[in-house]
């Protein structure tokens, strides 16, 4: 098949582009979704939260080309025989493409990685693993203008619906391009500049850049839920083409209606009594679940 732009061959389908023309239509996207929703200003401090997989990637590849102040910023929850592998990845990139990579380890901030506090302690580990990696992300992005992550399309797609499924209409309110605006104390602006592309696209592009991306899967993933929510949409998707792109444009249609719904019951934020991070209550989600899990011995040190 032809290239709908030019008579070279097409390597991807929809849209039937060659790889070229390819290239700069993903680009085109992602500076585009950038400039319409106002993610970033030319003299912004950036930093991408990266994982080691294609979105962060592909996405701090891309913002790496286009600005000047780009900074990678990985959370090393200790998570042996995953996290090491993708770690190597991470700074192999870094040094070929001369980007400044903050490694923020569970170890050092709380005293343990978290092998150990999933050894020592029965609970899940998604929920230690998110609150820990939330507060990490939260303190060290503080520096920046704007941290960029990499969730795409079929991402967005799927928190949507979940969301949705559940009626959590204040997590419904922020799955925007920008989120967690800077008028908000003591929060960096949140941005997706991925936003509209597509796993598939994220996955050619990164193929075609030859972008060597870890594409293993966390092994403690255990969301029954999500995974369900995902599936089920996956499927959806191949039957009926162009599901997981409508709910997309529904949200963005009438996210605003759903921010301005949820305004007036926002929780009033004020500061952790014991880290000062923001929380709608004395002592923050991290600093009670920290208490809890950690031996005093760690505490004591902290
Ligand atoms: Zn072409
Ligand atoms: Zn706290």
């Amino acid at each position: 098949m032809e290239c709908v732009k030019c008579d070279k061959k097409a390597i991807f389908l929809e849209p039937t582009f060659c790889k070229d023309h390819f290239i700069k239509y993903f680009e085109d996207k992602v500076l585009n979704t950038i400039k319409k929703y106002d993610l970033i200003d030319k003299d912004d401090k950036i930093v991408v939260a990266v994982s080691g997989g294609k979105d962060s990637l592909v996405l701090l590849y891309i913002l790496n080309n286009n600005f000047e102040n780009v900074e990678a910023l990985c959370i090393d929850e200790g998570i042996q025989g995953y996290r090491d592998k993708t770690i190597k990845i991470l700074k192999d990139f870094c040094s070929k493409h001369n980007v400044n990579l903050n490694i923020k380890k569970f170890q050092k901030e709380f005293g343990k990685p978290l092998d150990i506090i999933l050894k020592e302690n029965k609970i899940k580990p998604c929920t230690v693993c998110g609150v820990f990696r939330r507060k990490l992300m939260n303190k060290y992005s503080k520096e920046y203008d704007v941290i960029a992550t990499g969730h795409n399309r079929d991402d967005i797609s799927q928190a949507i619906l979940m969301d949705l499924l559940k009626y959590n209409l204040s997590l419904l309110s922020r799955l925007s391009p920008v989120s967690g605006t800077k008028t908000r104390k003591g929060f960096t602006k949140k941005i997706k500049p991925l936003y509209f592309i597509s796993e598939k696209e994220v996955m050619a592009y990164s193929i075609i850049l030859g972008i060597r991306t870890g594409f293993e899967e966390c092994p403690n993933v255990e969301d029954a839920y999500r995974l369900k929510v995902r599936d089920e949409l996956n499927r959806y998707e191949i039957k009926h083409l162009g599901t997981k792109k409508n709910i997309v444009d529904w949200y963005i249609k009438n996210h605003i209606d759903i921010k301005e719904k949820i305004k007036n019951s926002e929780l009033v934020l004020r500061s952790c009594n014991r880290c000062g991070e923001p929380t709608s209550r004395e002592i923050c989600n991290s600093c009670t679940m920290e208490q809890k899990i950690l031996s005093k011995d760690t505490l004591k040190v902290l």
